[in-house]
């Protein structure tokens, strides 16, 4: 049984960067008949907010990333409480009292001496009177856990075979003096008794992974598989943390982003696959496959999504966007018409109640200055609506027997002046739906 799940801290919206790794999590399980568990990792009660877990839902409802099973940290603080036990009682974790600005010299001195920055491990030289005294001193310290200083060796799903030698990477800290335990700890006693099979987040939770094989070693835990995409830049490689405000779901949602269009590229950016939109979640499913994926840092380009959004729309039958073509005001009668009209020129669903305005409203004429006595003869011998759909064709001719213009000399002129733009839908199907009748 497949079980994936995805951990955002409720500290804040999701952006495009977790996106892909909720995306990738709810695949796998979709596509294997799994669970996808929604895991919120609440243990900071300071940053932590109900607001940041309902925007984290909404975000996931809106793009149906739907999940079997909601978990929170902050309800398993006894689970984890047990597991430090246990690491204590198998002698691997214990306490440590220097301060962020000790450690933090000690860092500049390893630095400056060519060594790398990890941490000294003193705090296990120190007899007992020492750590009496220091405890009577600075009160309750940080609690380390003690790796085993041998390589740690997984196959990731998208890195391949991964080696990393413990002796390079600090003793993590897993639970602050303060109390509070840290997703280290709390994210493999989750991810164990959880059942979770498949472990997918981005390449900066490599170390951790590393950590965290050995804190499941060390409970006795089996480890599930891990995978680790990479991570996104903008469009000239830059990092994308920069930018990540502008880049919440809900800021891509109030932007007219579609969902399908934007889960669609998301499913195949980085991976050797072209970009395809997808009708469903499942067609998407289907083809997912993380071996498909490189470890290069993916370029990530919002342009990308208005044409892609676009797109998904134009291919929508009306049925799809009947709510939005019903809150613009389009009675039911006429809905099919409107939207075979309007929907090649929409860039967003937001588009939609603007064309319906033109209709029913009637244009600001687009004339040119030389177009002008033109325009005023041609509309003379336009009647009042209603038009049909053979309105277009004999107006045009009678225009063209009166003025003696033809091709774009005479239909573009009135195009600007029916649509006010230079582009947009079959004259022949928009006469029909003007309810009024054009004035310049
Ligand atoms: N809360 C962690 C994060 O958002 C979860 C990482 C994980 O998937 O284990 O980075």
């Amino acid at each position: 049984m497949t079980v994936t799940r995805f951990a955002p801290s409720p500290t804040g919206y999701i952006h495009v960067g977790n996106l892909r790794t909720a995306l990738f999590n709810h695949l796998i399980a979709r596509k294997a008949g799994g669970t996808f568990i929604l895991r919120l990792d609440d243990t900071d009660p300071e940053r932590s907010k109900e607001e940041y877990a309902d925007g984290i839902r909404e975000d996931l409802e809106w793009l149906g990333l739907t999940w079997d099973r909601e978990e929170r940290q902050s309800k398993r603080l006894d689970r984890y409480a047990d597991a430090a036990d246990r690491l204590r009682a198998a002698g691997r974790f214990y306490e440590a009292w220097e301060t962020p600005t000790e450690l933090d010299l000690k860092r500049k001195k390893q630095l400056n001496m060519g060594q790398p920055p990890v941490y000294d491990r003193a705090a296990l030289k120190l007899t007992d009177d020492e750590r009496a005294a220091l405890k009577a001193e600075r009160g309750e310290g940080v609690w380390r856990f003690k790796l085993d200083q041998e390589r740690i060796e997984w196959e990731d799903g998208i890195l391949g075979a991964i080696s990393i030698d413990a002796a390079s990477v600090s003793d993590p800290v897993l639970i602050r003096a303060d109390g509070q335990v840290l997703y280290t700890l709390a994210s493999v006693v989750d991810d164990t008794d959880m059942g979770i099979t498949h472990v997918v987040r981005g390449s900066d939770h490599v170390t951790n992974t590393a950590t965290q094989i050995q804190i499941m070693q060390a409970l006795g835990f089996e480890a599930p598989s891990f995978a680790h995409h990479s991570l996104l830049t903008g469009p000239q490689g830059e990092g994308l943390s920069k930018r990540l405000g502008s880049l919440a779901l809900r800021d891509l949602r109030a932007a007219g982003v579609e969902p399908m269009a934007l889960l669609s590229h998301m499913a195949r950016i980085g991976s050797s696959q072209p970009v395809e939109i997808a009708g469903s979640l499942d067609e998407i499913a289907e083809g997912f496959d993380l071996s498909h994926f490189g470890s290069a840092p993916t370029k990530y380009d919002l342009e990308d999504l208005k044409p892609l959004t676009a797109r998904y729309l134009h291919s929508l039958p009306l049925a799809a966007v009947a709510d939005d073509v019903a809150a613009a005001g389009v009675p039911e009668a006429e809905a099919e018409a409107f939207w075979s009209v309007a929907r090649e020129n929409i860039e967003t669903r937001k588009d939609i109640a603007g064309w319906w305005e033109l209709f029913r409203d009637g244009a600001t004429p687009l004339v040119a200055e030389e177009d002008r006595d033109f325009v005023a003869e041609a509309l003379a011998l336009l009647p009042e609506p209603p038009y049909g759909p053979e309105t277009w064709g004999e107006w045009t001719a009678a225009v063209k027997e009166a003025t003696g213009r033809k091709g774009k000399g005479l239909f573009m002129p009135l195009r600007k002046a029916v649509t006010g733009r230079e582009r947009g839908p079959e004259m022949a199907e928009v006469m029909p739906l003007l309810k009024v009748k054009p004035r310049v």
